[in-house]
């Protein structure tokens, strides 16, 4: 480039950078000056400044200074980098996917009540480790564990920050610098990295795998067991299955070697699973059937099925859950009082409800009739439908139409089972459906709406958004077609 060029191109570069209003200008104006009476200056300053800073950079990757705002939307666009400043990043969405338990979506909704009570005992002082009794010191343990050990048929209880946790822990307390006997079937990962073999070498325990990938016969534990065996671990394969020419020891029939062999037989259930699904064709194994089996101690997630907060469950015979509590690794992942609030209030609702738990928003989705999805369909794309031909939008509004599907309870629980289900499904749209998923995701209406995208149609699945969340999809909806 010439110098002659350069130089004339700093001087416009120059006049158009001036333009730009400086931040004192800004600040002063009315919009801005309202914001002061809410939030601290500081933060309005910084927003100021990184306004200004995108505008200085856009303006000179450009260098075309009639591009530039006005002062008056600059300034709006300050008012909205602060109102973004103080909103939370972890905010509710509508699940329209069809899959109850979605990890990225938070696993588990709780209950209300849970919720309800996390708020009543965390924002004031509470027994959390006070025997009110004896008005001596008291464990956390004890408002959670009776409730499991009751629910579960279990002699006792213990509660961790997830199973994750709970795998270790029990393994570094049962069978640390010994064996632990698992069929080569069940060495899984969950997700995100968690490998059931990585777990085990940090937790001390040495793996002894036995059997193959398909096919595991009693006589492979029988053959394996010595007297460095610690443990017999069952891991329940929550995330995949093996069909075909495969075989595996029943429960019983390992709990009966366990007790030859006179140590603990540990089942890692994944998913906890409190209730009987099965007649809702979700045939996931029931915590307590374990027990009956003769499993010595067993752990599950809070928040698959069992639809509470994040936490790890670690049941069993009242001796084998004292060991792995007094484990000095305990400590380090043990609950706070937030869980143990929504895990206790999750536990009553199951107590409670004389039907299983239909206030347990998990298994509430599960247990609803296909019929019933269909109704709600049908409804939402009536209200759908008036409104936007009430509102006359002058683009093509695209075909909406109700088709059945198939929905999950996914989250590492039931692999390969599914749930009948239905959806609204949007296609013909003038904007392509990559691109009304993308809409939608944005929150038009200030929630986002988590869509699936499957042969060129947009999907929204009924069994997974919350009927009181129909009128914010439906606001969506018009927002994207007509607004
Ligand atoms: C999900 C799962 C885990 C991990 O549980 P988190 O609560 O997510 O830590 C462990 N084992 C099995 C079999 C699982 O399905």
């Amino acid at each position: 480039m010439s110098r002659e060029k350069e130089r004339s191109r700093a001087v416009k570069n120059q006049a158009g950078l001036e333009r730009i209003p400086s931040l004192d200008a800004l600040l002063i104006r009315p919009e801005i000056a309202a914001l002061s009476g809410r939030y601290s200056r500081s933060l309005v300053v910084q927003a100021g400044r990184e306004i200004l800073a995108d505008l200085r950079a856009g303006f000179s990757a450009r260098r075309r200074s009639n591009d530039l705002p006005e002062a008056s939307e600059i300034a709006s666009r300050i008012v909205a980098a602060v109102e973004r400043a103080v909103s939370p990043s972890l905010r509710p969405v509508i699940n329209a996917t069809g899959v109850v338990l979605h990890t990225n979506l938070g696993r588990a909704p709780m209950a209300i009540a849970a919720a309800d009570y996390v708020r009543a005992t965390a924002t004031l002082y509470s027994n959390l480790e006070f025997d009110l009794a004896t008005g001596a010191r008291g464990k956390r343990d004890v408002h959670t564990s009776r409730l499991i050990a009751r629910l579960a048929g279990a002699e006792s209880a213990l509660v961790v920050n997830n199973n994750a946790a709970a795998v270790y822990l029990v393994l570094a307390a049962l069978a640390r610098g010994g064996e632990a006997i698992v069929s080569r079937g069940e060495l899984i990962e969950i997700g995100d990295g968690f490998r059931i073999p990585d777990i085990m070498a940090e937790s001390g325990a040495i793996l002894r795998e036995v059997g193959t990938t398909n096919r595991t016969r009693l006589a492979d534990y029988e053959r394996a067991a010595n007297k460095r065996t610690r443990l017999i671990l069952r891991v329940h394969r929550s995330n995949f299955r093996v069909v075909g020419f495969a075989a595996q020891p029943s429960l019983k029939e390992l709990a009966l070697l366990a007790k030859k062999a006179k140590v603990p037989f540990y089942e890692d259930l994944g998913s906890g699973c409190l209730v009987d699904l099965r007649e809702y064709g979700i045939d996931e194994p029931v915590v307590r059937e374990s027990f009956k089996a003769g499993a010595s101690i067993v752990s599950f997630s809070g928040d698959k099925l069992l639809g509470g907060p994040q936490a790890g469950i670690i049941a069993g015979k009242g001796e084998l859950i004292a060991r792995v509590r007094r484990h000095p690794m305990f400590r380090a992942l043990r609950v706070d009082k937030l869980t143990i609030a929504a895990l206790e209030a999750s536990l009553l609702e199951y107590l409670r409800a004389p039907q299983a738990a239909s206030a347990v928003p998990t298994v509430r989705m599960i247990q609803t009739p296909a019929a019933d999805v269909a109704r709600r369909c049908e409804n939402v794309i009536q209200t759908l439908k008036q409104t936007l031909e009430s509102v006359k939008p002058e683009r093509r509004l695209p075909e909406i139409q109700m088709i059945k599907t198939t929905a999950v309870v996914g989250g590492g629980s039931t692999p390969g089972q599914t749930l009948p289900s239905h959806a609204i499904v949007i296609s013909k749209a003038a904007i392509s459906p990559a691109e009304l998923e993308t809409r939608l995701r944005n929150g038009p209406k200030g929630i986002p709406v988590i869509a699936r995208v499957e042969r060129n149609r947009v999907i929204l699945d009924l069994r997974t958004v919350f009927p009181e969340q129909e009128a914010a999809l439906i606001d969506s909806l018009v927002a994207v077609f007509a607004g």
